[in-house]
């Protein structure tokens, strides 16, 4: 398991930094996210002590299971998952630094009172749905600037870029059109030049598509399958929660 493990990591390493020579980025400039979702600690815990820093929860439940036994080792714990308003107290437990699924006005207000009152700020992301599925989460392309706009007036969200969930598609092309909308959206955010707002992240590509991602200016690619094997839960079961039940 160890070995399995350390083997994946080299090979995603790999090819992070070929899609980096093959597009002429920097490989300074491309972080890789593990996904852990479904994973236990004791695994996380194998690829934190083997150079990794940088893991992400989609459930706020396997967050909190995880948390004793990770805590003591240094990394920094992000969050991909969809968020629900009733979570909000919770997650603010867990040293989470950054919520890349922030993707409505609500959640970015009620988000912004409990940091309020404890005392605290959030980096965040704002997700985008580029595949223009109604299964997945993320603000409108089109609305995108606005959402940003809007949630720029919450003193404690420090907005740091954009995060979008690509296509499910064996057609390059089809994919990569999903990436180069966050791209664009990204240089349009910088253009409107709105204060307090940074956009120097985007968070795309996942195992099958971290090339493409690169390739489209990624600066954070988000890998969950490619490290650890397949999950037994379908992506729809942490994808359209939400939507399936009511969204909170
Ligand atoms: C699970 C997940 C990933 C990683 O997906 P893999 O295909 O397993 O690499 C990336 N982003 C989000 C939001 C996820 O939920």
């Amino acid at each position: 398991m160890k070995e399995d493990i350390l083997h994946n990591l080299t090979l995603i390493n790999k090819r992070i930094k070929t899609a980096c020579e093959r597009s002429g980025r920097n490989l300074n400039n491309v972080k890789l996210l593990l996904a852990t979702k479904t994973v236990s600690a004791d695994r996380i815990k194998i690829a934190l002590e083997n150079g990794q820093t940088l893991i992400a929860e989609n459930k706020v439940q396997e967050l909190k299971e995880k948390y004793e036994n990770l805590k003591d080792i240094p990394h920094e714990n992000h969050f991909i998952g969809h968020l629900q308003t009733n979570k909000i107290k919770d997650i603010l437990k867990y040293n989470v630094t950054c919520i890349q699924s922030l993707d409505r006005l609500e959640l970015a207000e009620k988000l912004h009172q409990r940091l309020l009152a404890e005392n605290k700020t959030m980096d965040i992301f704002i997700q985008v749905n580029t595949s223009n599925e109604e299964s997945k989460f993320g603000v409108d392309p089109a609305e995108a600037i606005e959402l940003t706009r809007k949630i720029s007036d919450f003193s404690t969200l420090k907005i740091k870029g954009l995060m979008t969930i690509g296509l499910f598609s064996a057609e390059t092309e089809k994919v990569r059109s999903c990436f180069k909308i966050l791209k664009k959206l990204q240089q349009d955010i910088i253009l409107e030049n709105i204060p307090g707002v940074e956009m120097k992240e985007l968070s795309m590509g996942m195992s099958g598509d971290l090339e493409t991602a690169i390739e489209e200016g990624a600066t954070i690619v988000r890998v969950g399958t490619a490290v650890f094997g397949a999950r037994i839960y379908p992506d729809s079961y942490y994808w359209d929660e939400g939507k399936a039940n009511k969204k909170a």
